[in-house]
């Protein structure tokens, strides 16, 4: 049952410290996130309503029968976007993140459903390697896929492609290296389904977890929606921090109404060096 979200949130008995206990005590913490976490990087979320947003709906380039028809306007849509997220840091939530998962030695494990790599590098930058180099137990599930990789759209070939996209032709597209045939974004279009090996082990991370920590997503989009669903199924409990309530607020104790960069830092602040769970945190 929701904590009143009106009940006090700092000093002794207050919700944050409520949030504390339960992620301190937790051996395993599923963290769920969305666009929202990302929108105080500058990324804009699909509601944003500025550049292509105005023009196109993301569902009508996001799309396979799109790139069938015009793959150059698909790849345009997409350079503009990757050039976008390049120019944009990983910001404090990101961070705090990204500390909780590389002290806990993966026992936190972050399933996102975005495709900027943010996540993937605070990781990074935290435990002072390239992004590619994260290992695959801390590692972000991205569900949705990652900009910075093509896919080939005839052999499946996928590579990292962190070069700026030239859109001025069909014939400038990134070619894959295999086959020569045309690429497309490595990420999951509307229509299209989940990479099932991906979607399967976060299932499993999110069934397993004590606590699920669901940030900046609108809960709208399945199966990403259900996993929380799983966790609280499986017993484990759920904060949530979005501005705005979404349909997964009901199966929180906890929700935070407030920026995730706002919040977040503060929430896990310390908190992996606690005497909590396992003690698989490092001391
Ligand atoms: P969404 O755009 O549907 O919802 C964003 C949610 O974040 C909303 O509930 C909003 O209230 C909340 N939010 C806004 N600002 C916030 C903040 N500062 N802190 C915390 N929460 C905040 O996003 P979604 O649920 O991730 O689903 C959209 C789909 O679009 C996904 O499939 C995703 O792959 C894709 N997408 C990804 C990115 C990205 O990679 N950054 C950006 C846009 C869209
Ligand atoms: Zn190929």
């Amino acid at each position: 049952m929701l904590i009143d979200p009106a009940a006090p949130l700092r000093g002794p008995g207050g919700r944050l410290e409520l949030a504390r206990e339960l992620l301190g005590a937790a051996q395993c913490v599923a963290v769920f996130t969305g666009a929202g976490i990302s929108a105080e990087s500058g990324v804009p979320t699909f509601r944003g309503a500025d550049g292509w947003w105005r023009r196109y709906r993301p569902q009508d380039l996001a799309n396979p029968l799109a790139f069938r028809d015009d793959p150059l306007l698909v790849w345009s849509w997409y350079a503009w976007r990757r050039e976008l997220i390049a120019r944009c840091e990983p910001n404090a939530a990101h961070y705090a993140l990204a500390r909780c998962v590389l002290e806990s030695a993966g026992a936190w494990r972050i399933i996102t459903q975005n495709v900027d790599g943010l996540h993937q590098r605070a990781i990074a930058e935290l435990s002072g390697v390239a992004p590619g180099e994260v290992p695959d137990d801390l590692r972000p599930l991205a569900l949705h896929g990652e900009i910075f990789r093509v896919r080939c759209s005839e052999c499946g070939h996928a590579a990292p492609h962190l070069e700026p996209i030239d859109a001025t032709s069909v014939e400038t597209l990134p070619c894959c290296p295999e086959c020569g045939a045309l690429t497309r974004p490595a990420v999951v279009w509307f229509g299209e389904s989940l990479d099932n090996t991906q979607l399967q082990h976060a299932m499993g991370v999110a069934e397993h977890a004590d606590v699920g920590l669901v940030i900046g997503t609108s809960g709208l989009v399945q199966p990403a929606a259900s996993l929380p669903h799983m966790t609280r199924q499986a017993g484990g409990r759920i904060i949530e921090v979005n501005p705005d309530p979404t349909p997964l607020t009901e199966l929180a104790e906890l929700w935070f109404a407030s920026k995730a960069a706002l919040i977040v830092p503060e929430l896990l602040e310390g908190l992996a060096g606690l005497e909590g769970g396992t003690g698989r945190f490092r001391p």
